[in-house]
């Protein structure tokens, strides 16, 4: 072993030697060092609304600030597409912790906690919850820590532009303007159930979302019509508001507990006690966001309907029979996957589907994968979610698929948009499901997720699209077809070979 010879001239240097801050034994030029490394801690914020929200969130943000780990950035669907330091989890926590030395006020940083859909990849991802997350049930709370920063912007009075109108008309309407300038209103909270004969109120009551009630309301005919042809007795809520969900996610706490507190109270009066959820988002709320207004007060069971349809399948009041002709991959929701470990069931009923040819990414990969639709980040900034979205297509175009299936409503606006590049069609969970079970679902999946007239157009399916006549490759004339001659550049030649 060769002996190496200390470097004189370095010791000179007495930072060149290791020391421990504070140590009686460090040279009398170290001794004011460590004031020098932390400085002064100021005196407690004097704004109390600030002083109570860093009281609450500090440790939270301690946690994550004193370990340094920075490995939840790398699956942050925003940081992925943006790599802007200040839009990270590690930034969010560290911002409170300036906040407390009172280095950074709200309004220094509000606008930056927009860029977080609270798709809860980083709290997997994060060191402190993989070492100590399941012996000591610990979870990292960056979500937590977001809403609650967009929460004490809203009660200091800073507003983002898009997500202030939204609430206003939410609390104005009722009900998530997910139509645009177009009105949605109480009278027609009910109207995509036309003509499926569902009581109202009633022990079990179907919740459906805004953005399903009124745009994509294919999803919730597919849902009641299986539930229907199982036998499951259900109704419809007799006053449906707005979960609340997206206005809490935006810091509008105030709004989102006054819907609540409509919701429970019409529960009250029609006798439910349990409710039918098909929407991630919603579950959220009702699982999370419901039993901290409430308490104890709130004693609704909350039941996804996915696994209702899993559980009907397996007791064999539910068996998929007609073949669905698609190359598929399914996209695990954020709010299933990431935030409540639900990613068995979907994946159980997309394997009960004849002629399904399924291409599944295992779910710890999509920690990373996200549709940008969630958090209220397409509300203010659309071109960020159409990134992340654009982002998740083109993973799913790796595959050999032509169908990106998801089951959250509110996924599938951006991700249609996003899979027209791609010609990859997007399809909801819950349709599929019902086209297997021969249902013909009607509805409608709203002005750019209709997909089903693409095919009408061309005659073919998605997968033949892909292989013999893309817009993406033109024609390869793999099965006998016309060999790139047609000119067809939209898909679909129909010359007759596929
Ligand atoms: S959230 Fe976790 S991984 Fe990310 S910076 Fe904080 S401690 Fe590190
Ligand atoms: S919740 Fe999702 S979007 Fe928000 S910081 Fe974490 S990984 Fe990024």
């Amino acid at each position: 072993m060769t002996q190496v010879e200390p470097d004189r001239a370095a010791e000179a240097d007495a930072l060149s030697r290791p020391f421990t801050p504070g140590a009686p034994s460090n040279p009398p030029e170290l001794a004011d060092f460590p004031e020098t490394l932390a400085g002064p801690v100021p005196p407690p914020r004097q704004d109390p609304r600030t002083a109570a929200f860093v009281e609450q969130w500090r440790n939270a943000s301690y946690n994550c600030y004193s370990s340094g780990h920075k490995f939840c950035r790398e699956v942050c669907p925003v940081t992925q597409v943006e790599r802007n330091e200040s839009w990270t989890p590690t930034a969010f926590h560290a911002n409170v912790v300036a906040m407390e030395r009172g280095e950074l006020d709200i309004e220094d940083i509000a606008a930056d906690y927009v860029n977080c859909t609270q798709c809860g990849a980083c709290e997997l991802r994060c060191p402190n919850t993989l070492f100590t997350g399941d012996f000591y049930r610990f979870r990292t709370r960056t979500v937590d820590v977001v809403k609650a920063v967009r929460s004490l912007a809203v009660e200091s009075g800073i507003h983002q532009p898009n997500w202030q109108i939204w609430n206003e008309r939410t609390d104005l309407r009722t009900h998530e303007p997910v139509l645009g300038e177009t009105p949605v209103n109480q009278e027609k909270v009910r109207d995509w159930a036309e003509g499926l004969d569902l009581p109202i109120g009633g022990e079990t009551v179907l919740f459906v979302d805004c953005e399903a009630a009124f745009y994509r309301t294919s999803v919730p005919r597919a849902v009641a019509q299986m539930l229907q042809l199982a036998g499951y007795e259900f109704g419809l809520m007799e006053d449906q508001w707005c979960c609340g969900g997206p206005a809490a996610e935006m810091g509008y706490a105030d709004q989102a507990q006054r819907f609540a507190r409509h919701n429970l109270d019409n529960w009250r009066k029609t006798g439910t006690k349990r409710l039918l959820v098909l929407d991630p988002h919603d579950y959220i709320s009702f699982t999370e966001d419901y039993p901290k207004y409430f308490g104890e007060e709130f004693d609704i069971e909350v039941v996804l309907v996915i696994e209702v349809l899993a559980q009907l399948l397996r007791a064999g009041k539910l068996t998929p029979s007609v073949p669905v002709d698609r190359a598929i991959t399914y996209h695990d929701p954020c709010r299933l996957n990431k935030r409540k470990g639900i990613w068995e069931e979907p994946r159980e009923l997309l394997r009960a589907i004849p002629g399904l040819k399924f291409e599944d990414v295992d779910r710890v990969t999509q920690w990373s994968y996200c549709s940008g639709g969630g958090g209220g980040l397409p509300i203010e900034k659309p071109e960020l979610t159409a990134k992340i979205s654009a982002m998740r297509l083109e993973r799913a175009a790796e595959l050999d698929v032509d169908t990106l299936v998801s089951a959250c409503p509110w996924s599938e606006r951006p991700l249609s948009e996003a899979g027209d590049a791609e010609d990859i069609d997007v399809v909801d969970l819950h349709e599929l499901f019902a086209q297997s079970l021969g249902i013909t679902v009607g509805g409608s999946r709203g002005d750019v997720g209709d997909r089903r007239l693409a095919q009408e157009r061309t005659g073919v399916p998605g997968r033949a699209r892909r292989e013999h006549g893309s817009s993406r490759g033109g024609c390869g004339g793999g099965g006998g077809g016309c060999g790139g001659g047609c000119g067809n550049g939209s898909g679909g030649c129909g010359c007759g070979g596929h």
